[in-house]
């Protein structure tokens, strides 16, 4: 997999005149690429090298043909329904033609509109633990003045270990993350801050000026880092548990919200989550480390009983798990990340993860074979 290394560069203003210079040649491609409805970069070529060599001159001819790719990237990603943009400060990319990183890696040589140059870089401590000599792409960008580098480094992961424990975590909108081993991951504190935020919110867009604008943009980014933050610390726990595999439910909150049965203040709550982040992390931390993700169907994980298996709506109330069969009473959160552990045992003794679209009275009759069969042999493990 790959990891991105974030460094300063100490350049100077031929380096952020190169970035903004390559921003802008790469629009310009963008604009030729939408009138003519091409992303193949063959095509591209034809149409856009020659012209920007002459528009611009200072950019050498790797960099263009670096340009073109990316704006033949960009244009691919949104299929050329609508037109990609690219500001002057956006991230350019950097291939072995372009850049090369020097003598320990503090020092980087990069093709600018003033010929090949040397800067020196400032990696952090944190990242010395990874082989970045040999890497050969990056990006480069600027931000407030100061020009940041990603180094993109290609880490070899570790065989995914024997599965014997599996942890089932539950993702909710009240407590981020529950675990079927009794952890419960709360966001009071998240809540709290994002109430802050949404106070701060309403009062700016209340004045409505320039500066209040400016304010909130501000702010919106300061929230965001917030959430990674608590996400970074919820999955990094999650991951460093004792087990070999972490179950998670595929959750569409897109489909959530669309289905209309959703309130508007449910509907906000939804759209202020952070589920689908807090996976990527999971997933991307487990895999450094060898273990393995599994992911279940979210279908009645939290309805279903995990004592019996009894899957009826009315077994859950609010927050609280009552079984309207066995009155097995439990944390509802806590109930359906048992489940969820439970399904994805269930994955891995089939080995078959491709699920079929089966119709619901067949999936609920299904999921409650599973649930059971599990439940028993898990009885019998114990
Ligand atoms: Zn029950």
């Amino acid at each position: 997999m790959n990891v991105a290394i974030r460094a300063e560069v100490i350049g100077d203003d031929d380096l952020i005149r190169t970035i903004k210079l390559s921003n802008r040649a790469c629009q310009e491609c963008i604009e030729i690429g939408m009138r003519e409805h091409t992303f193949n970069k063959t095509r591209l070529h034809q149409l856009t090298y020659q012209m920007i060599r002459k528009s611009h001159p200072e950019l050498n001819s790797s960099l263009v043909t670096a340009v073109r790719d990316q704006a033949s990237d960009m244009l691919k990603r949104l299929k050329l329904k609508k037109k990609p943009t690219k500001k002057n400060d956006s991230s350019i990319r950097l291939n072995h033609n372009t850049f090369r990183l020097l003598t320990d890696s503090k020092i980087i040589s990069i093709s600018t509109i003033s010929g090949r140059k040397k800067y020196a870089i400032k990696i952090p401590s944190y990242f010395s633990k990874y082989d970045f000599k040999s890497s050969e792409s990056a990006r480069i960008k600027t931000k407030k003045g100061r020009i940041f580098m990603d180094i993109i480094v290609e880490v070899i992961t570790p065989n995914p270990h024997k599965v014997k424990k599996v942890i089932g975590v539950d993702r909710g909108v009240y407590n981020p993350a529950v675990t079927s081993d009794n952890t419960f991951f709360n966001s009071r504190k998240l809540r709290e801050v994002k109430g802050r935020y949404k106070y701060l919110k309403g009062c700016l867009q209340r004045a409505g000026t320039r500066s209040a604008k400016r304010h909130l943009q501000k702010l919106a980014g300061r929230e965001r880092q917030f959430v990674t933050d608590v996400n970074h610390c919820i999955s990094k726990k999650i991951v460093n548990k004792d087990c070999d595999a972490i179950a998670l439910e595929e959750l569409r909150t897109g489909s959530m919200k669309r289905k209309g049965k959703v309130g508007k203040k449910t509907r906000k709550l939804i759209g202020n989550w952070s589920a689908k982040q807090l996976l990527s992390f999971i997933t991307y931390k487990a895999e450094m480390i060898g273990k393995s993700i599994i992911l279940v169907n979210s279908h009645f994980t939290s309805q279903a009983c995990n004592r019996c298996g009894d899957i009826r709506k009315s077994n859950r109330k609010g927050k609280i798990f009552k079984c309207c069969v066995c009155s097995y009473t439990l944390h509802a959160d806590l109930n359906a990340s048992r489940n969820i552990a439970c399904l994805a045992k269930g994955v891995m003794s089939r080995l078959v993860v491709n699920q079929p679209n089966v119709a619901c009275d067949e999936l609920k009759a299904s999921l409650r074979e599973e649930l059971r069969a599990n439940i028993v042999t898990s009885f019998a493990s114990i």
